[in-house]
């Protein structure tokens, strides 16, 4: 029987000190796979940069799901200062998952954009409103209407999110 600290391991050279962590039930949900494949994507790659998180799946005792490997589609521009690339056969039905790249100081309606559902921070950091989303951030954004946010002003940031599936015309 594997070892469930071996199913999803921690990334000892890339652990990241974030400040907004998946609630547990969603750690719970993911634990036992009962959560979307876009989502997986988004808290595997957490989990395995925070030792919190880690260890709080540990102690839950379950083997999260496994998460395929992903293909990158082409870059294309999204709006002004933000790029983005779909992460190809990683999402699930009525979901999609996207890397986005916003330059430094870009200020973005995230959520005019693309519908985004939830947030992983990969690179750099942003603010939004009075907080700093900084690595490793997860954090759930439906709740919020434009999710306007302003990249980091020298690196600006990386991301990857899920989303709605948004309408064709929306991302040409
Ligand atoms: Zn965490």
């Amino acid at each position: 029987m594997q070892a469930v600290t071996s199913a999803v391991s921690i990334d000892q050279d890339r652990l990241a000190n974030a400040s907004r962590h998946p609630e547990s039930e969603a750690l719970a949900n993911f634990a036992v796979g009962d959560c979307s494949p876009g989502s997986a994507s988004l808290l595997s790659r957490h989990v395995a940069r925070c030792i919190a998180c880690h260890r709080k799946l540990v102690q839950m005792g379950f083997p999260p799901a496994d998460v395929a490997p992903a293909r990158h589609g082409p870059w294309f521009a999204l709006a002004a200062g933000l790029d983005a690339r779909e992460v190809v056969g990683a999402a699930g039905i009525g979901e999609a998952l996207y890397v986005v790249r916003a330059r430094a100081g870009a200020r973005i309606s995230l959520r005019a954009a693309l519908p985004v559902e939830e947030i992983l921070v990969l690179d750099g950091s942003f603010a939004f409103e009075t907080e700093t989303f900084v690595q490793n951030d997860f954090e759930v954004v439906t709740d919020t209407a434009d999710f306007t946010v302003v990249g980091d002003l020298q690196v600006g940031f990386t991301a990857l999110v899920t989303t709605g599936q948004p309408d064709e015309d929306q991302i040409m």
